[in-house]
């Protein structure tokens, strides 16, 4: 069940990346989401402009339930929002997908007094700050995409921990969660 959804993602994915999308009717698309939405993932990304995800994922409208927040962070009303697309729409897979070249990750790695509110992310994104800087890197580069993939996994196990109705859905083997890295120069997404 899962591994089908996601190989849609993938299937989606090489056709922008080999710039061969799809022709979609979005006015028909539209039309038959108003009468029932069954969205097939739910992706959690950044917000970054370069990668919106019905673009990289070459989908219409009606497919993906999007959530995006600097970082692909998961805050409680992240992780509200995502409770809600798998009650109401059947969803059966979550994507969590970080990228390459992040600012917000970047910006974390910084210091530098920012707002309360930019600091609340970095805090979420701290903890794959830390673990990155107890280790050795050969470029800055190495390093940043080190903490953004330590980022998508501490988010993983923070929704996992978190969200009782996700555990469950697992469990049940109705849900599936997958992870990661979206190479934002080419749009090239590789699943972990
Ligand atoms: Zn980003």
């Amino acid at each position: 069940m899962g591994n089908q959804l996601i190989n849609l993602l993938k299937e989606g994915n090489s056709r922008f990346i080999n710039n061969q999308r799809k022709e979609h009717n979005l006015k028909h698309q539209l039309q038959a989401a108003m009468v029932e939405q069954r969205p097939y993932a739910i992706v959690v990304t950044c917000s970054d402009s370069r990668i919106p995800p019905e673009i990289i994922f070459d989908e219409g409208i009606g497919q993906l339930f999007v959530v995006r927040i600097a970082g692909n962070i998961l805050d409680k009303i992240a992780i509200g929002t995502i409770e809600f697309a798998i009650q109401n729409f059947q969803t059966k897979l979550i994507a969590i997908l970080g990228h390459s070249d992040c600012g917000a990750v970047k910006t974390s790695f910084n210091k530098a007094e920012k707002s309360f509110f930019i600091n609340s992310i970095q805090q979420s994104i701290q903890p794959a700050i830390d673990t990155a800087n107890l280790k050795t890197f050969q470029t800055t580069e190495e390093k940043l995409n080190f903490a953004i993939i330590e980022n998508i996994q501490n988010q993983k196990q923070m929704l996992l921990q978190s969200s009782e109705l996700i555990r469950n859905y697992i469990n049940n083997e109705q849900l599936q969660l997958a992870t990661g890295f979206l190479q934002t120069d080419t749009g090239k997404v590789h699943f972990f």
